[in-house]
């Protein structure tokens, strides 16, 4: 008889949770609460979050539904009050027309995309993703099955993705193309015309686009843009939101998609076998924010920019580091190759780790988003804060 061992067990896993890594932005979160329980002083610059609370509107709606005892099991894709204020928000803000059917609500943003490549994506199938990606999705499209096809951009110009290197990397076995506009890690912004072309190409060759827009509405660089306006296109796409950034909703897990309604409704399917309706109190907390007074998007996006500005300034005021300047969302993406080969230092992850434990400052190495060079900073803090953690950075670069 066979002892079972260690190894023994650990093989009895599938062979699908093993195509896929920890996720890298929730690693840093691990990390950073670890090195705070020892009573350690962290500055966070990892997981990407709002510094800002949850405006008072939405949060009394919550405190409304649970005295109401709204706290009962929901229909799995939400509510059709809350899926007809998806509809709503997005027709008046994009000039979309979804209807009910063609919307779905989730926990939260990560899970829309999770059910949206499941349903769509098969064993073998290319799904084209630009780099730097956000760090779930080509674990994602792996443990779908489906085969990652990396689209490689330019720092030296933003990072930003053009319809024809999209086209470039098309082949017989695309199913899917991802955008991610504004993007996360780098704040690339992809201008309406190259989405608009991306969505014409995707329709007219049968490919599916899938366009995460969770920080459409943080766009530093001109007019928002979402391809849901894009209505003769509708059949091909699926447009994905979330409420943790717009509203400073991230613990409350509510994200959303809007596209045909098959699609929608097999997402419904397998949510059904998961974790059925999103929290029903959050779903009344979301009307509320999608339905109430919108001024709350406009005052943090114009001090986004602010705080862009400030960080930007402050990291390329670092010997040896370089920085671009993001057009979006809330994170900067300097590149920290210079102190490559200084010591031990050898990678991204190298630089990361060393400023977490030693300057006690979280940033997110680049290797989880596809590129060696760089290191991700969010600067959704305070400028307090981000003085502290540019300060620690500094230091330790000047030691290295
Ligand atoms: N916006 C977050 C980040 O990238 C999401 C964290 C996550 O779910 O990975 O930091």
């Amino acid at each position: 008889m066979t002892v079972a061992t260690e190894t023994s067990f650990a093989l009895k896993l599938t062979e699908r949770i093993n195509r896929i890594e920890t996720s890298a932005t929730m690693a840093v979160v691990a990390e950073a609460d670890k090195l705070r329980s020892q009573g350690i002083d962290v500055v966070d610059f990892g997981a990407g979050e709002p510094h800002f609370t949850t405006p008072q509107h939405i949060k009394d709606a919550a405190i409304a539904a649970i005295q109401a005892n709204f706290t009962k099991y929901t229909v799995v894709g939400g509510t059709a009050e809350l899926r007809d204020a998806i509809v709503h928000r997005h027709s008046v803000d994009f000039d979309s027309d979804y209807r009910r059917e063609e919307a779905i609500a989730s926990v939260g943003g990560k899970h829309v995309l999770f059910n949206a490549i499941q349903v769509l994506v098969d064993h073998g199938d290319e799904v084209i993703l630009p780099v730097p990606y956000w760090v779930s999705f080509k674990d994602i499209i792996r443990y779908a099955g489906g085969v990652p096809v990396l689209v490689e951009t330019d720092e030296s110009k933003d990072f930003r993705v053009t319809a024809e290197m999209v086209e470039r990397t098309i082949t017989p076995r695309t199913k899917v193309i991802i955008l991610n506009s504004p993007s996360n890690p780098a704040g690339a912004v992809m201008s309406p015309e190259d989405m608009k072309a991306v969505v014409r190409l995707a329709a007219q060759r049968g490919i599916w686009v899938i366009s995460d827009e969770c920080y459409v509405y943080l766009n530093y660089s001109g007019k928002r843009f979402s391809v849901g306006s894009m209505r003769e296109c509708r059949d091909r796409m699926l447009v994905v939101g979330s409420l943790s950034k717009t509203y400073a909703m991230t613990g409350w897990r509510l994200g959303y998609a809007l596209g045909p309604a098959p699609v929608v409704s097999a997402m419904q399917k397998l949510q059904g076998q998961s974790t059925s309706n999103p929290t029903s109190i959050v779903q009344k907390a979301a009307v509320a924010a999608l339905r109430g007074p919108q001024e709350c998007i406009e005052e943090m996006r114009k001090e986004y920019i602010r705080l862009r500005d400030y960080v930007v300034k402050g990291l390329r005021a670092i010997p040896g580091v370089t920085c671009t300047l993001p057009q979006g969302a809330f994170y900067a993406y300097p590149n920290v190759a210079s102190f490559f080969g200084r010591g031990e230092v050898k990678s991204a992850a190298d630089v990361a780790g060393k400023l977490l434990r030693e300057a006690h400052l979280a940033t997110v190495p680049g290797e989880g988003f596809g590129t060696r060079q760089h290191i991700r900073v969010s600067y959704a803090t305070s400028t307090a804060e981000l003085d502290r953690g540019l300060e620690r950075m500094g230091k330790l670069f000047a030691s290295l």
